[in-house]
């Protein structure tokens, strides 16, 4: 039987260069999602283009979520799972920068 290396935090309490690229690439993300967003709007209804609708929508709850990360950056707590408090592994950041659930609360959750 081998256990998971509990991940390593990352450090919040400094602007350390891992917490800028974090957060240059959630503006990046922010700002393509914004993108898709405006380009889609004319068209973006269930009744005229549904997919257009669709990606809409899902742009815009990540948009959320990024907003959400960025707001933890500021507040110290990017990271760190939003349920258990444990630090969220790097590997997932890397994926998705604006996770907040730790892989195995994301793993068994609904969220
Ligand atoms: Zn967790």
């Amino acid at each position: 039987m081998s256990t998971l290396p509990s991940p390593s935090p990352i450090d919040v309490t400094n602007n350390n260069d891992e917490l800028t690229s974090f957060r240059r690439q959630l503006e990046e993300q922010l700002r393509e999602r914004e993108e898709l967003v405006a380009e889609l709007h004319p068209r973006a209804a269930p009744h005229i283009d549904l997919v257009a609708w669709s990606t809409t929508q899902s742009a815009l709850q990540v948009v959320t979520q990024i907003n959400a990360a960025l707001l933890r950056i500021e507040a110290g707590t990017f990271g760190t799972c939003s349920r258990c408090a444990r630090p969220i592994a790097k590997a997932r950041l890397k994926i998705i920068p604006y996770a907040d659930t730790c892989v195995p609360c994301h793993a068994d959750g609904t969220s």
